[in-house]
Order: structure tokens, then sequence, then C-alpha cells
């Protein structure tokens, strides 16, 4: 079985970056980090994300509000960022507090600096296999995974755990982009283990620390596990059990070190591609 590790991924992305900034002639983008609050998780993603968005040769700005920020106040800050022509993507952490409606906010972003493709103008585009939007990171960075390890999707099928709007929905869409025929599982799906045995591609998105084990996978199947979670023994972990996977699959991405590292070698690459498209304007 071959380990597809994230940072060969993450490397490969960083040339292309470094590409596409290098023809912007001396021109850096810049990307607005908006976080309210401080949650531990946020602010070490965010944490790792300002150092990527450096080593890919762009600058990140940090904006942190506190958690108790009204939303109209949030609002008047958020509309400066949105609005700065310095500033050419945005990564907004969600969710916002609950005294925040999310949608306005998600609606509010500018398509063309939404990093992370949350606002309804980008989901569209994902949905209409239109490649001039963004779509979210994680779900693009499956996709660069298999593309990166020359893995092909036409006519493969392809099995998604999980229907979220970040992961699991997007993904189903990019996958379809590629010609992959795609199922889409969630709790209500009957006979989860046959479903997943049908994918020649099985990607994990559900968020359940090691739920599916080898018999989910399929002889030769290619397993893409999305899910960070924590073990009972405090272990960072994947959806999927690593041991006994050998026996099965014929490659598979660890976590950590798998998708995480790709999700943030795309954002960057959508802030390459933010500037870019500003500058050919
Ligand atoms: P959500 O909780 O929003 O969605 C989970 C999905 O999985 C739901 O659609 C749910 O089904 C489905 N699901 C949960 N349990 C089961 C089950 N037992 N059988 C079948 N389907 C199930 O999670 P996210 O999509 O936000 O995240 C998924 C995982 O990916 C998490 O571990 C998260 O930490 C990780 N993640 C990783 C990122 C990265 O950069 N690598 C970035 C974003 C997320 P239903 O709709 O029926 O409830």
């Amino acid at each position: 079985m071959i380990t597809l590790k994230g940072a060969e991924v993450s490397a490969k992305m960083k040339d292309q970056v470094l590409e596409m900034v290098a023809s912007l002639g001396g021109y850096i983008p810049t990307a607005a980090i908006v976080r309210v609050g401080e949650r531990p998780d946020d602010m070490s993603y965010e944490k790792g994300v300002m150092k990527k968005i450096a080593a890919f040769g762009m600058e990140a700005k940090s904006f942190a509000f506190p958690e108790d920020i009204s939303e109209e106040d949030f609002k008047a800050e958020f509309q400066k960022i949105n609005e700065d022509e310095n500033i050419d993507g945005i990564l907004m952490f969600m969710p916002l507090p609950k005294h925040m409606n999310g949608k306005v906010f998600e609606s509010l972003i500018d398509p063309k600096k939404d990093l992370d493709g949350i606002s309804p103008v980008n989901r569209a585009k994902v949905f209409a296999g239109e490649a001039d939007g963004f779509a979210p990171c994680t779900a693009e960075a499956v996709i660069e995974t298999l593309k990166a390890f020359e893995i092909p999707m036409t006519g493969k099928r392809a099995v998604v755990v999980g229907r979220s709007m970040v992961v699991g929905r997007p993904l189903s869409m990019l996958f379809l982009k590629e010609n992959a025929t795609v199922t889409v599982c969630h709790t209500k799906t009957k006979d989860l283990k046959a479903v997943c045995n049908e994918g020649e591609i099985l990607v994990a998105a559900a968020g359940k620390a090691g739920m599916l084990d080898q018999d989910y996978v399929a002889e030769g199947a290619v397993v893409l596990d999305v899910g960070i979670n924590v073990d009972e023994n405090g272990k960072l972990c994947g959806d999927v059990k690593w041991e006994g996977l050998e026996t099965k699959a014929s490659a598979a991405t660890p976590v950590p070190g798998g998708i995480g590292a790709v999700t943030t070698a795309v954002l960057c690459k959508h802030l390459a591609q933010a500037a870019t498209r500003k500058k050919q304007k």
C-alpha cells in the first residue's frame, strides 16, 4: 500500500503557487485571516495557515475580534476588510459565535476573495462545475491529492462518506467534474459497509474516529481520510483504522500528514489565483 503523504502534494503545489506569484510582477498577494473569539483549534489552524502562506511567498494579516463583539460592529469591521483593495483573499473561521448569523457573512464575503468557497456564488459555481470560482479547500484537497499521485478519476466509482457543505457535498460535485461516478453516504445510508465496498476511491469525511476499518474497503481501493479526530488516548486520528488497511487498500492518506497539509496548500493556491484574477481584470 502506498502512503499518500500530504507533504509531497503540498511541495508540488508550492512550486505552482510560487510560479503564479512570480508572474505578478512583484505584487505580493495578501490574505486576511478573520477570527472571532479564541477557540484553540482556530488559533492553531491560523498559526499553520499564516506560516504556510509565508512559505508560499505571500502575506497574511490576522484580524481577531473578541467573542462578544456585536453582530453590527463585526459586520462593519468585516466590510472594511472585504472592501480593502490591498486584501486579495479572506479566510473567515466558522462557525461564528451563536449571537451572529453565519449565513449573513457567507453572503457578504466578496466571492472573488472567498478563499474557502463559502459564498453562495462559489457554491453555485462548484455545483455547476465552473472553474472560475473557489471550492472549499478541503474538498479540493482530495482532488489535488489524487491528481498529484496521478490516480485517475475518470469512470471510477467514488464513494464519499459525509454530506456536509464543507466536505462531502462539494467533493461529490468536484468528483463529477472529474468524470467519476459518485455515491454520497450519510447517517441514514443503509448497509454502509456494502456501499463503501463499491468504491474504487473511498473518501471518509464523517468525523468519527476509526469508524471505517478494512472491511469497508474494497480490494485495491484508494482511501482518502479527511477526518480529524482525537482518539481515546488523546491522539490525533482519522475516520479510517490504519491497522489492517494495507491488506485491502492500494493507497491511503495518513492522519496526521495527509489531507490536512494539502488543505492549507489549496488555500495558498486560491490566494494566488485571487490575486492573478484581480490583475487580469
Ligand atoms: P460534519 O459533522 O459537518 O458532517 C459529517 C458528515 O458525516 C454528515 O454528513 C454525517 O451524516 C456523516 N456521518 C457522520 N457519522 C456517520 C456515520 N456513522 N455513518 C455515515 N455517515 C456519517 O463534519 P465535516 O464535514 O465538517 O467534517 C468531517 C471531518 O472532516 C471531521 O473529522 C473534521 O474534523 C474533518 N475536517 C478536516 C479538514 C481538513 O483540513 N483535513 C477540514 C474540515 C473538516 P448526516 O448528514 O446524516 O448527519
